[in-house]
This record gives C-alpha cells, sequence and structure tokens, in this order.
C-alpha cells in the first residue's frame, strides 16, 4: 500500500472483523498505550466492529496526560516570573494544575508562548539574551530526540538563558506497573508504533514473557488497529505471548539507533511520578549530569505548593483502563473540553476527548 486512504479500506477492514470473529472463542481485554490509537479506535468505531467477547481499553498512552500535577504546577510558576519566556506544544496550554493553566498566566500578562519545535525555543534564547527561555520537554520516547537536540544547540551556542522543564516518560515501564497491579486485567498490548519506530521492541520480549501477554506493535490507521488487534487474537486462541510487529513498513526491531544514541547522550533514567499511576522507577528521563545548567527545575527551584487534583475527576482510573471515560459522572456536564477537569478531556490524544468528540449521540462527528 502506498496511500493514506488504502489504510482505511473498508472491504478489507470488513474482512479483518470477519477473521477477528471467526477466531474468537472467548471473551479477551486488549489494551492499546497511545493516545492516537484510542482515537482512531473511537473515531473509525473499531471497537463496534468486534465481537461482543472483545474488549478494547485505553492506557496511559497519551504524554499530556501522565505529566504530573506538581510538573504543572511547577510550569505555572516559571511561567509566571516576568523574566521568563515559557515555551510549549499547544496541548500543555491547556491542562489544568492546581489551580490554574498555562492558558490563565497569558492572560494575566505571563509571556507563555507556543511553539512547534524545541528548536525554536533555543531561537526565542538567542534572539532574547536578556530574558529566561525555557522549554517544557514533555513526551514519550518520540519526542525526546528533538528535546535532546535542543539542549546540544543550547549548549553549542552557550546559551546560558535557556532551560528546560523537563518531563519525558517511557513507556515499557509504565506497562510493566500496569501489569504487575493486582486489578490488571489486560490480556494482550497493542505497542504504540511511533514509540517502537524510536526505541525498537527489544524490551518487550521479557515483558511478554514475564506477564504471558501477547504484545503487538501497531500502527494508527483503521487497518492496522484491525491487523494488530487480529494477531493479538491468534496469539490469545493459541496460547502464545510473543512480541509481533504489525508496523513493520515504519518499526524495526533495534529502532532509530542514532535517536537513541541522542536520548542517551543528553538524559538518564529517573523515577517518575505518571498522574494516575504514581511514581514508577526507572519510566522517565531527566537531564544528565553534563547538561544540569539547562535544568530549569534546578535554575528556578521546585514547586512547593501541595498538589492536588479535582476529587471528583477519575482520569487516573481511565489512564490504568480501569474505568472508560462515558462512566465518569462529570463526563459532558461538569467537564467538557471548554471546561476541562482532567487532562484526558484536554489533550488531543486523551481518551475523554476522544469519546466526547465521537460518542455523544448529539455530535455531528458521532454519527450516532
Ligand atoms: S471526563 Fe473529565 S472529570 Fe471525568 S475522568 Fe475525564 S477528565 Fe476527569
Amino acid at each position: 500500500m502506498k496511500f493514506l486512504d488504502e489504510y482505511r479500506d473498508a472491504a478489507l477492514a470488513q474482512k479483518f472483523a470477519r477473521e477477528i470473529r471467526r477466531l474468537t472463542t472467548r471473551p479477551w481485554t486488549i489494551m492499546e498505550v497511545c493516545g492516537g490509537q484510542t482515537h482512531a479506535i473511537v473515531k473509525f468505531g473499531i471497537d463496534e466492529l468486534l465481537p461482543g467477547q472483545i474488549t478494547l481499553i485505553h492506557g496511559p498512552g497519551c504524554p499530556v496526560c501522565v505529566t504530573p500535577l506538581e510538573i504543572i504546577d511547577a510550569a505555572l510558576e516559571i511561567a509566571a516570573r516576568p523574566e521568563v519566556i515559557f515555551t510549549s506544544f499547544g496541548d500543555m496550554l491547556r491542562v489544568p494544575g492546581s489551580t490554574t493553566d498555562l492558558l490563565s498566566v497569558r492572560a494575566a500578562g505571563g509571556d507563555v508562548r507556543v511553539v512547534y519545535s524545541p528548536l525554536d525555543a533555543v531561537k526565542l534564547a538567542r534572539q532574547h539574551p536578556t530574558r529566561e527561555v525555557v522549554f517544557f520537554g514533555v513526551g514519550f520516547e518520540t519526542t525526546a530526540p528533538a528535546t535532546a537536540l535542543a539542549v546540544l544547540q543550547a549548549a553549542r551556542q552557550q546559551l546560558n538563558n535557556f532551560s528546560m522543564l523537563v518531563s519525558h516518560v517511557l513507556v515499557p515501564p509504565a506497562i510493566e506497573a500496569l501489569m504487575s497491579a493486582p486489578e490488571c486485567r489486560v490480556q494482550a498490548f497493542l505497542a504504540a508504533g511511533h514509540v517502537c519506530a524510536v526505541m525498537g521492541y527489544e524490551e518487550y520480549p521479557p515483558l511478554a514473557a514475564k506477564y504471558h501477554v501477547p504484545m503487538v506493535v501497531t500502527g494508527f490507521e483503521p487497518l492496522d488497529l484491525l491487523q494488530g488487534i487480529l494477531m493479538a487474537v491468534r496469539q490469545l486462541e493459541s496460547g502464545r505471548a510473543e512480541v509481533e510487529n504489525q508496523y513493520a513498513r515504519s518499526v524495526r526491531r533495534a529502532g532509530n539507533v542514532p535517536a537513541q544514541a541522542l536520548i542517551r547522550q543528553v538524559f538518564r533514567i529517573v523515577p517518575r511520578k505518571w498522574r494516575g499511576l504514581g511514581e514508577i522507577p526507572r519510566s522517565g528521563l531527566g537531564l544528565a549530569e553534563a547538561y544540569a545548567a539547562f535544568d530549569a527545575e534546578q535554575k528556578f527551584g521546585r514547586s512547593t505548593r501541595p498538589a492536588q487534583e479535582p476529587a471528583e475527576c477519575l482520569a487516573g482510573l481511565v489512564l490504568q483502563g480501569l474505568k472508560k471515560p462515558g462512566e465518569c459522572p462529570a463526563f459532558g456536564s461538569r467537564c467538557t473540553p471548554e471546561h476541562p477537569l482532567g487532562a484526558t478531556m484536554v489533550s488531543s490524544e486523551g481518551a475523554c476527548a476522544a469519546y466526547y468528540r465521537y460518542r455523544r449521540p448529539s455530535t455531528p462527528e458521532s454519527g450516532l
């Protein structure tokens, strides 16, 4: 296949769905750990094509959603400082912290700017030598190489007025944390194709063996997802627990080796708190000692404000796949994309936002 619409071929999708129905003899629960996959599943109704025995649940696949409240609060404090130009990807601006969000800080006079690349933030630092330019480095392994490159450029240009608030997270430790939780009901995983394009999938076979779960590296188009589910069901029905690669057009087993070298050069592995999941050992990237001068938390100090999640938000349970967005009493009433209570309603990759957009009967996109 060469063109995007070929990955949305309805006849082929029905063929995959028929094969999944033919093979399925028992109930199976499969989790995807990628917000892009979650949105495609909900948007294209992939779950509705499957037999009733197959339950798809959505994991912590949205990096914006899992960024801990403490880091958002730290971002808000730094962004409010008069000497700071605070730069971020657009998704982070409306994520609620304990009391406010970055958009409100901007409305109150803070210099908060959306950038499309961390290198834009480096450029700003060069253009404004008397200001402190801070980049909010949020994301999975996918965006970490670009963040690392920005730090290297800033170091090369000796930009003392550039720093990063880093909250990069790593997917395999989160999968391990989910699987070791006693309430976990996941029987197979669709691994995120874009993360594996960078990191490869050599970390997955030990997890598949330890927890006896099939893991299928899967892309984002409807046919990718249906084929990934079919491969997972085939394994489940035959009692296998292996790592397979549905997304072979983009993912190699070893991944993107130069990008991994960049990550290793600039970052070190640290424990990281995930919103809704708590602290997970070795699940984050922090700046390596050699680049500590670019660490915004060291430069401006850590937030001391006690972080407080809104009591009625169930995003933690949604991110663990224990609740669906529609089971939250605030969904669509007290919590909407315009007035979000939790990050999963804000981000373009958040599960609550996906259900709000595509599964409310009154929306044109929902088709209901
Ligand atoms: S609908 Fe809103 S309040 Fe409910 S879990 Fe999602 S983000 Fe939280």
